[in-house]
């Protein structure tokens, strides 16, 4: 009795294992049917399949000409990598300035939905919205690295958002140039005197600012500063930097290269997007444009910097007389930029509340930078 107990226990947990396997093998076959079944149905009928196969062709419109090296080919880079993140479900034409609207038409066509999506500037659609050029630079603001923290992580991106969302527009950073130049003079600079009657291609606020320093700003397209500086219609323009400034030829008809771009710390491009389109397009598709807009900004910005310390090496082995601008010049336009922020405060709401949270950020970043990238920068070899 106790050898047959012995030997039977083992028989009939063996039959309950092997019961058990069986209907959980069996449950398990069911429910991947199931799930077969359920995915043929996500297939055919649910809201992911079909539309992921859609495919969508969009028109860009942008502010440069087509190509131009660094902020033109930053389109057309974009639209290269939507079409292969997507597989060519997002199909994007690139078109240069002029092709179907002007330079500084992209916003209105953009907003009116005559095309899908623009690359411009911010600060060009000043007209409409006061406080846009804080989305590209203002005088004496923050540069590329800051600029991107605050519309990531201090706010900016959703006061963007919110300020263009009445244009049907929703933006996305576009490439940044980093730091610019001071621009090319054919008279020294020593002392705020010398801005005294000065006439300067410098367009936005910055031209506010030497207006109210005394000089005279006008506003030329990049394809004529070379002759404007030739015949003496100008005496000093500032482009972008080293790298687009030679391009242009512009060391061949400037005598003094003054630096910093006090006016352009770091200018930020961007893509404007129609909000139907945008929200005509399934999630991935979004997640894309996204993704694609983020790396196209970092993307421009490496380029901008390693092109100009190259181009840089250039002009210094041609001889190019390159000057810092004097402090107390600098000072100056600093405080003029600044009662200038506060005059537009008064005039406009929106331009008060962007001004607010960006300097606000601003003053915080800029105490972190000076504990962080400044000391290092001052004391490496
Ligand atoms: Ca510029």
């Amino acid at each position: 009795m106790k050898t047959q107990r012995g030997v039977a226990t083992p028989v009939i947990i063996l039959a309950l294992v092997a019961a058990l396997v069986l209907v959980f093998g069996l449950l398990v076959m069911e429910k991947s049917r199931n799930f077969d079944l359920n995915s043929d149905f996500n297939a055919a009928q649910g809201p992911q399949s079909p539309d992921t196969r859609e495919t969508f062709e969009w028109r860009m419109v942008t502010s440069w000409p087509k190509n131009f090296p660094g902020i033109g080919m930053g389109p057309e880079n974009f639209a290269t990598l939507v079409d292969r993140m997507s597989d060519g479900r997002l199909h994007i034409q690139v078109y240069g300035a002029g092709e179907l609207v002007p330079a500084l038409g992209v916003f209105d066509a953009v907003s009116s939905g005559a095309v899908e999506i623009g690359h411009t500037g911010a600060y060009y659609n000043k007209g409409k919205i006061p406080a846009a050029p804080f989305f590209t630079a203002v005088p004496f603001g923050m540069n590329a690295q800051e600029l991107h923290a605050w519309l990531q992580y201090g706010g900016g991106m959703a006061l963007w958002r919110e300020i263009y969302e009445p244009f049907n527009i929703i933006p996305f950073p576009g490439g940044n140039t980093g730091v610019q130049m001071g621009g090319w003079f054919n008279k020294e600079i020593n002392s705020l005197d010398d801005l005294r009657g000065l006439k300067m291609r410098l367009p936005g606020m910055a031209g506010e600012v030497l207006q109210r320093a005394g000089g005279t700003a006008v506003n030329i397209a990049g394809g004529e500063l070379y002759t404007s500086m030739q015949t003496g219609v100008i005496d000093a323009t500032e482009w972008v930097g080293p790298y687009n400034d030679r391009s242009f030829g512009l060391h061949e008809v400037g005598q003094y290269y003054y630096y910093p771009g006090w006016h352009e710390a770091g200018s930020m491009l961007e893509f404007e997007i129609n909000l139907d389109a945008w929200n005509s397009l399934p999630a991935d598709l979004q997640a894309i444009v996204e993704g694609a807009s983020q790396a196209i900004n970092e993307d421009m910005l490496d380029e901008y910097t390693a092109q100009n310390a190259f181009v840089l090496q250039d002009l210094i082995a041609e001889g190019t007389d390159i000057r810092p601008f004097p402090a107390e010049v600098l000072a100056a336009l600093e405080e003029i930029s600044i009662a200038y922020y506060e005059e537009e405060s008064e005039k406009d709401e929106t331009f008060a509340e962007v001004y607010d949270q960006y300097w606000s950020f601003y003053e915080k970043v800029q105490a972190w930078h000076a504990i962080s990238e400044l000391p290092l920068y001052l004391n490496r070899q």
